[in-house]
């Protein structure tokens, strides 16, 4: 049964040097059109039951769509997806494209959570990062947020950027947290292949220190412990009861439907991928066609399915279960006391793991 819906959205004003996700810049695309293949290609989707518990749109930046189409779509959205009451829906939100009506708009809708992506509070940071926005207009975007009345806000966060100082970060921790947010999500600046960020990475004008990560990661989860938040996983804070269940689902394994163009999808441990091209994706979906010529289809036998469920459940907080690892007493000590094993059978990253959680989980699939 698919109970997780991710819709992408592919359009940025400006792309990032760090991204590696599909989008591009509208250009001349139809709206409209868009949006109407999305849902074309949702009612013609026979990949399995659905059921939909969660929805999460992502990109791209969703809310570079006028509050006027979002007006006009999203009943329609709404029905064709089967959203009822109690979903959780989640729109990603870029603090310079959300503005009073357009919040009013989604909220109308039946948007219950929205994810601001401010990144750092530091303007040299925002630059580095080649962020469209400024403080200023972070701020004035989660005033917005919190008016419109949504249940939920979170704040997107990275650390370990070029340039960046541990004082810095602390700042931007501290003025998140006195904001109150529901949820925070804090991740380690990756260098992604495809991206400006990655050359730079490779010519050496950029590079990794795992110290400094770690400091990073310690004034974060210091500090978000103290504003009573649940650490739930390795990137991800929130006040109890506030945790996405959007992202819970794909972390046990749940099925999910991803539609838009690049959205990924998996039912029944089938993965599939749509077209990374925004033209043929539209093209395709208002033809009506049910399969949309995936980009890649891949079979997760068990072994693939035993080595996600440890890489992405093994950075929660309910660790992973240990059947999935057999011998996972070898385990604890090539992990050099990372991982341990709670009663009720499973395996959670230790304390020291949580720093190296990404080199723990390579240790288990050598
Ligand atoms: S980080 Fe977000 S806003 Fe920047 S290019 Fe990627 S999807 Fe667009």
């Amino acid at each position: 049964m698919i109970r997780h819906l991710y819709v992408h959205i592919p359009f940025c004003h400006r792309i990032c040097p760090y991204c590696s996700f599909y989008k591009h810049e509208p250009g001349s695309t139809d709206t409209a059109a868009f949006l109407r293949a999305l849902t074309a290609e949702l009612e013609a989707d026979r990949s399995g039951e659905r059921a939909i518990e969660t929805v999460y749109f992502g990109g791209g930046t969703p809310t570079l769509i006028s509050a006027a189409h979002l007006e006009r779509w999203l009943p329609e959205f709404v029905r064709v997806a089967g959203i009822g009451r109690g979903v959780e829906w989640t729109v990603e939100v870029n603090p310079r494209t959300i503005t009073e009506r357009k919040a009013a708009v989604l909220r109308e809708a039946g948007v219950t959570r929205v994810s601001l992506g401010v990144q750092s509070w530091d303007p040299g940071v925002l630059a580095t990062l080649g962020r469209d926005h400024s403080p200023e207009e972070a701020e004035e975007a989660w005033r917005v947020l919190r008016g419109a009345g949504f249940e939920a806000v979170n704040v997107d966060l990275m650390f370990s950027v070029p340039g960046q100082t541990i004082e810095s970060w602390r700042e931007t921790l501290d003025r998140t947290l006195e904001s109150g947010p529901d949820h925070v999500s804090a991740y380690n600046l990756t260098y992604e292949e495809d991206t400006a960020f990655f050359e730079r990475f490779q010519r050496g004008e950029y590079g990794r220190d795992e110290v400094v990560d770690e400091a990073y990661f310690r004034e974060v989860m210091e500090r978000t412990a103290a504003a009573g938040m649940v650490h739930y996983e390795i990137s991800n804070y929130a006040r109890p009861g506030y945790e996405s269940r959007h992202n819970q689902g794909y972390w046990a394994g749940a099925d999910y439907l991803g539609i838009g163009p690049g959205a990924v999808s998996t039912v029944a441990r089938r993965r599939w991928k749509n077209l990374e091209n925004t033209v043929l994706y539209m093209e395709r979906a208002l033809a009506g066609m049910t399969v949309l010529q995936p980009a890649t289809v891949e079979e997760l036998d068990e072994s693939a399915w035993g080595c996600e469920r440890i890489a992405l459940e093994l950075r929660t907080a309910r660790g992973v279960e240990s059947r999935y690892l057999p011998e996972w007493a070898r385990a604890e000590e090539t992990t050099a006391g990372g991982l341990t094993r709670e009663e009720g059978e499973r395996l959670v990253l230790t304390e020291r793991g949580k720093y190296v959680a990404d080199s723990v989980a390579a240790h288990l699939w050598a």
